[in-house]
């Protein structure tokens, strides 16, 4: 069955004291209520192994936001998967836009990762997206395309239907302008045939797709209302305890 997974990623910001007043908020807006969605926060690696002893009896997940592809080693400033289940994630975000755009990472990189991931029972939340040139110059499926084949590269279906897809259109990333949901959709449906057709359909039908790129409480419930729209993965809203709290009721 689809799960909807609601994500934040904090990105580079708070520090521990801030990251810990972050948590204890969101479990503070979320106490009580009535909780469809999964619920997962990515905050920065130093802050993970504290943000973990206080969600341990609450619906929240953790997450990281990035790792090596490599069991250990000389990597000056990496993490490990075994690092990070070793601190209680259970998810780990790959191929982020600003992964791929600032540090340069390659789709072979990620595809490495990812098989990292799976080794070590860490749930890969996998980003794909079109730049703003690209969607303008109509290359937006053939990106997504070769990205999505590249993330599934020599995966066996057991594995591939572990993974969940972020769609990022990066031109909607902390810009404030969001993938209307149609544009949204559209991307989506088309994600989850490329999955079929390199899996099967009923391993395409149980992933869940999430939609990122400037998720605010009053747009996600349109988003989400959108038959191949399974979540949302959000950056800037998720920095206040209350309009993520919206994002995650909107489901
Ligand atoms: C993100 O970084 O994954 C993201 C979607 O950010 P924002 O919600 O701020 O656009």
């Amino acid at each position: 069955m689809r799960k909807y997974i609601i994500a934040g990623n904090w990105k580079m910001q708070k520090n521990l004291s801030e990251a810990i007043q972050l948590v204890s908020d969101l479990k503070n807006e979320l106490e009580g209520k009535d909780i469809i969605a999964e619920v997962v926060i990515a905050p920065p690696f130093m802050a993970l192994e504290a943000v973990k002893s206080l969600i341990k009896n609450s619906v929240i997940k953790l997450s990281a936001q990035n790792m090596h592809s490599a069991d250990s080693g000389a990597f000056t400033g990496e993490v490990s998967a075994d690092m990070l289940k070793s601190v209680g994630c259970e998810y780990v975000i790959l191929g982020h836009s600003e992964r791929r755009t600032i540090f340069g990472e390659t789709d072979e990189f990620i595809n490495s990762k990812i098989k990292q991931a799976l080794k070590n029972n860490l749930i890969p939340i996998v980003c794909c997206g079109e730049s703003l040139d690209e969607r303008e110059n109509g290359t937006t499926f053939n990106i997504i395309e070769s990205q999505i084949k590249a993330a599934f590269n020599g995966l066996t279906n057991e594995q591939a239907e572990k993974l969940v897809i972020a769609y990022e259109p990066i031109w909607a990333i902390g810009t404030g302008k969001t993938a209307s949901p149609e544009q949204a959709q559209e991307v989506h449906a088309f994600i989850r045939k490329i999955i079929a057709g390199l899996t099967t359909q009923e391993i395409a039908n149980g992933l869940t797709i999430q939609y990122g790129g400037s998720v605010k409480p009053d747009n996600a419930k349109e988003l989400l209302s959108k038959p191949d729209i399974d979540g949302a993965l959000v950056g800037g809203a998720c920095l206040k305890a209350d309009s993520f709290r919206d994002i995650i009721l909107s489901v």
